[in-house]
């Protein structure tokens, strides 16, 4: 044993996840995060550190990043969310950070769908009006996170 100096004090790493979200035309994320939420098709999934490998499709609903205490939220249109060795990759067909989201768009957009949906019933645009409905309303459950 040596004498004189304290052995330095062995630093823990926290474990973290890296997490990319990505569309086809931009990278919406890229960095850590202690926890990732995402609406799966078969539900919300939590992700946390050591999650074990995952594959799945993704509805229209909310992201949420957890980091160091902050959340951010995102809407999302459905995509596919991959998890490795603590790496988190969501490629989206659309995803709008909640500051980004035009509420009034997105309220025009759940007027218009609700409209197709209730008279589309027997129709092909039936379920792109369905669709349309999932989008809007995620978009402004996402946009009140930031505008309470
Ligand atoms: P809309 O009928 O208003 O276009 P939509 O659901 O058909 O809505 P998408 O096809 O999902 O729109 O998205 C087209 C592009 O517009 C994407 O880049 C998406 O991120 C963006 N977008 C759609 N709605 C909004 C919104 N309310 N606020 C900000 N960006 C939006």
């Amino acid at each position: 044993m040596s004498e004189g100096h304290p052995s330095p004090t062995p630093r823990v790493e926290r474990p973290t996840l890296r997490v990319t979200i990505v569309t086809d035309d931009r990278v919406v994320y890229d960095g850590l995060a202690d926890r990732v939420s995402a609406p799966a098709t078969l539900g919300m999934i939590t992700v946390l550190p050591h999650h074990v490998c995952l594959i799945t499709t993704l509805e229209p609903g909310e992201l949420i990043v957890k980091w160091e205490g902050e959340a951010k939220y995102y809407a999302i249109s459905g995509g596919f969310l991959e998890v490795r060795d603590d790496e988190v990759t969501i490629l989206g067909d659309t995803v709008e950070r909640a500051e980004e989201i035009d509420v009034a768009r997105a309220e025009a957009a759940r007027q218009r769908a609700e409209a197709l949906v209730h008279t589309a019933r027997e129709r092909p645009e039936y379920l792109a009006g369905l669709q349309a409905l999932q989008r809007s309303r995620a978009r402004l459950k996402v946009a009140q996170r930031v505008r309470r």
